[in-house]
């Protein structure tokens, strides 16, 4: 999918499709009026979009899987003429979600076997997921908890706020927290204040993580009072979610602006997606304007084997590809890891080009980005012994 130079720049998303409805800003610029007006029927999309076969036919199966929702602002962006906009294809349902394949799952993380309270995935030594909400500003297409999120699959998140927090009170090791959902930003600003004081009364927990795509799917969301109220439960980090450099708006860009600005560090995990961001060149242009918004390009996933997304799954040969065409090429900063979560619960595994040629006791056989050679000479003592 070529760039344009549109991708490169950062255009508001209003009005849009909303155009003739003489929306005032102020209702634009809310975020419960772009919850009230998010696309979630046929119709409603139909009056917008040329939609092809392939998407009325999954806009119409897949009801039961996972719900279709689109807020107005992220609706925006999508080509109406165009059934390969990568926004499209992130967002609009197809009957190819209704294909599965053998090697795929429900549960492709293996989240549901590590919950010791349900909500709560301990899967790493020192840091716990807590999932604190099963609902979205929008809904991916792709999305590793569809077995829960949006209320209509067969599978419903149950959610136990005492056991979770008991539990972590009871382990001592757990110094990292990680609220995910659905989306914990979804909740009210009170809500969440309640849940990031009670753990922030924990001592042991020391680091406070939020994932979240809304400043990306409900820019309207990241208020000044919701600033101002994280600010109060630092060090807090955020991890958005966004693919495609179409994605990073002017709204977008000031909401994560503000995020920043009271002391949130920021961090992008992006997914490998086929006919979305599966090029060098795209991925270059979204690191690019993720840098520009003050926020890191932390993690590049491969795709999750989840059921019905062979459409949208890229090759790991692709991924690397990727890295590759970035590592060396541009600023390290803007370089994300790329991994694959490991099938069945392994957690997550870094993929890279191989850049080490060789090992022995006497060196290692190195090339960079141009594939140049450099050998450097390994060490022959032992270090001495460090204590923390
Ligand atoms: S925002 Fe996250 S949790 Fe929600 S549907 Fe998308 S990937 Fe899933």
């Amino acid at each position: 999918m070529p760039i344009s130079s549109t991708d490169k720049s950062f255009s508001s998303a209003a009005p849009g499709y909303w155009a003739d409805q003489n929306i005032s800003e102020a209702d634009w610029n809310s975020h419960t009026w772009q919850l009230k007006n998010r696309v979630t029927t046929l119709e409603e999309i139909e009056r917008h979009i040329n939609l092809t076969d392939e998407e009325r036919e999954g806009i119409i199966l897949t009801g039961s899987k996972l719900a279709m929702a689109v807020t107005p602002h992220f609706f925006n962006l999508i080509d109406a003429n165009d059934p390969n906009c990568p926004i499209r294809r992130q967002v609009i349902p197809r009957v190819e979600e209704t294909q599965l394949s053998k090697e795929e799952m429900a549960d492709p993380c293996g989240e549901d076997s590590h919950m010791p309270v349900p909500g709560l995935v301990h899967r790493y030594p020192d840091r716990v997921l807590f999932l604190v909400t099963d609902r979205c500003a929008s809904y991916c297409r792709y999305c590793t908890r569809s077995r829960v999120v949006s209320g209509v699959g067969d599978q419903h998140l149950e959610l136990q706020f005492e056991m979770a927090f008991r539990y972590i009170e009871e382990h001592p090791e757990i110094r990292d927290v990680l609220l995910s959902g659905g989306d914990p930003l979804l909740l009210s600003d009170a809500k969440l204040e309640k849940i990031l004081t009670r753990l922030r009364s924990i001592k042991h927990v020391e680091f406070i993580r939020i994932g979240s795509r809304i400043p990306i799917f409900l820019p309207q969301r990241i208020t000044p009072q919701l600033c101002e109220m994280l600010a109060k439960f630092h060090p807090l980090w955020i991890s958005v979610h966004a693919n495609h450099p179409k994605e990073l708006t002017s709204e977008v860009k000031a909401g994560l602006e503000r995020l920043a600005n009271h002391g949130v560090p920021l961090g992008n995990q992006s997914v490998l997606l086929a006919g979305v961001n599966d090029s060098v060149e795209v991925q270059r242009a979204l690191v690019h304007k993720l840098l520009m918004c003050r926020t890191r390009p932390y993690y590049l996933y491969q795709c999750d084997l989840i059921k019905g997304s062979a459409h949208l799954r890229a090759s790991v040969e692709k991924g690397i590809e990727i890295i590759e065409g970035l590592r060396g090429h541009t600023t390290g900063y803007a370089v994300p890891q790329y991994v694959i979560d490991a099938p069945g619960g392994g957690g997550k595994v870094p993929m890279n080009p191989n850049y080490l040629l060789e090992h022995d006791n006497d060196h290692v056989l190195i090339r960079n980005f141009e594939n140049k050679r450099f050998s450097y000479p390994e060490a022959k003592q032992s270090s001495p012994k460090v204590e923390c």
